[in-house]
């Protein structure tokens, strides 16, 4: 599965704690059309396995690791991370690409995986539903004040000045008292952070250098700047304290492993080729660099602009360095299945699946390629391997889609109109789903497992975030 047509919307409405920290900082207009928007998420198995090694000991240090949390990455080219419900760990592709090390990108997720330990979120709505109420006595009073000023006769009358005064005076009190309150959360989730990766014995060097360039950035850059530097205030006495605790670590200097530097590297390179403009990257990656991940870049490059003999030759070239190495061959499948050979694209696939231990999503791909051979005698097999993939990866629309060509040529509409109606229901296109799961309960045998699953999606509820319509 690559980068570019896995990118789906998520469905997820994103309460985010950076949302809160709008909410109190930025007006609540703004804050609201963030929130509606849902952020479109990248679904590639090498950089989500990758982020997943990252954050997996740090969970554990936290005590979350029973708590089954999930790394999104979002479609996005700027530095941001956050938690948004205690469920998962949310990372802009940007903040891979200006994260130079692992331990960089470590730090940041470390300091995430701290606010998911302290309950920040609940916590921070907490003072927020506070907030909001003080803020209404606030308004009411300044109200009242009004009220009583115009009646004076005279709206320029001083009592009613007074009133706006009350209005104003406790809304940047409570904006104050919030922010504050933010900065003491920050503070709270920096130490946690150290205190995971220094108990996993990791240096927090990366996460010192991260916040470091950030304040460094934040005096010069002006509004509009990384997401991140927004919803995290980096005071200067914040960064000196997170440096004096993080250097007191026996593991300050300790450096990358050289093994885990390179698959960082490829993740990168990977994301730049599909996500960066090509010139961009060939300025990141020139063709007089002929490094692994430079290599890996320039063979996406030449595959997504369409030569795709040259493509191929490259990407043997790396297959050759690396013959164990799952996304060698996917990218083969891919670049064949989507240079109209999907045929060829089997074998490279199933190699793929097999050194990925049944990766779903690469499974998909695979299930894609059987199914766009037009050849019955393998629609079997790749409905069986379909439905393995959407039972571990339920939330990716492509399995489902694939599973109704494949059970439409079968002739089992009934099947092909259930899975239509899922894969509907993951793009978030609600009506669709429910039209294509009325239809499939007319096809199926009342009560029986097609017929109940059909039946709730015709009765479900839209998923947080989605229109209801
Ligand atoms: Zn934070």
């Amino acid at each position: 599965m690559s980068l570019r047509p896995a990118l789906c919307q998520t469905t997820s409405k994103l309460t985010a704690l950076t949302t809160a920290v709008a909410l109190a900082i930025a007006p609540l207009s703004a804050a609201r059309a963030q929130q509606e928007r849902g952020p479109p998420t990248l679904r590639d198995t090498e950089a989500e396995q990758l982020l997943r090694e990252y954050t997996r000991p740090v969970l554990r240090a936290a005590g979350l690791e029973k708590q089954n949390i999930q790394i999104v990455i979002i479609n996005d080219g700027s530095f941001n991370a956050f938690v948004a419900d205690g469920r998962r760990i949310f990372v802009n592709y940007g903040a891979m690409m200006q994260s130079e090390t692992p331990n960089q990108i470590i730090g940041v997720l470390a300091h995430e995986t701290g606010h998911l330990a302290g309950g920040h979120l609940a916590k921070m709505r907490e003072q927020l539903a506070q907030a909001q109420t003080q803020m209404i006595i606030a308004m009411l009073l300044g109200a009242g004040a009004m009220i009583a000023g115009s009646r004076g006769g005279n709206s320029n009358s001083g009592l009613a000045n007074a009133g706006a005064a009350a209005v104003a005076g406790p809304q940047e009190m409570i904006r104050r008292t919030l922010i504050s309150y933010v900065r003491q959360q920050e503070e709270n989730a920096d130490r946690a952070g150290v205190k995971f990766l220094t108990a996993t014995g990791q240096s927090a060097k990366g996460m010192y250098d991260t916040f470091k360039r950030f304040t460094n950035e934040s005096l010069f850059a002006a509004r509009g700047a990384d997401p991140y530097l927004q919803s995290h205030p980096m005071p200067a006495e914040r960064v000196a304290a997170l440096e004096e605790l993080a250097r007191s670590s026996p593991y300050w200097d300790k450096k990358d492993d050289p093994a885990l530097q390179l698959r960082h590297d490829m993740v990168r390179a990977k994301i730049s080729a599909f996500m960066e403009r090509q010139d961009t990257v060939y300025r990141r990656y020139p063709m007089s660099n002929d490094s692994l991940p430079s290599r890996y870049a320039h063979a996406i490059t030449t595959y997504l602009h369409g030569d795709l003999r040259s493509a191929l030759a490259q990407i043997d070239g790396l297959i050759q360095l690396q013959p164990n190495n799952p996304y060698f061959y996917e990218l083969r499948g891919q670049a064949l299945l989507e240079g109209g050979k999907p045929a060829e694209a089997i074998v490279p696939l199933r190699k793929a699946v097999a050194l990925s231990n049944n990766a779903p999503l690469i499974e998909m791909l695979l299930g894609q390629a059987l199914v766009a051979t037009d050849n019955k005698a393998v629609t079997d097999e790749a409905i069986a391997i379909l439905r393995s993939a959407v039972v571990r990866e339920p939330e990716a629309p492509l399995g489902y889609m694939q599973l109704a060509m494949a059970y439409g040529r079968k002739g089992d509409y009934a099947q092909a109109d259930l899975a239509s109606a899922q894969a509907a229901f993951l793009r978030g296109d609600n009506k669709t789903a429910r039209e294509l799961a009325s239809r499939a309960k007319t096809r199926f045998a009342i009560g029986t497992p097609g017929w109940v699953k059909a039946d709730d999606i015709v009765a479900a509820k839209p998923l947080p975030g989605q229109s209801s319509n």
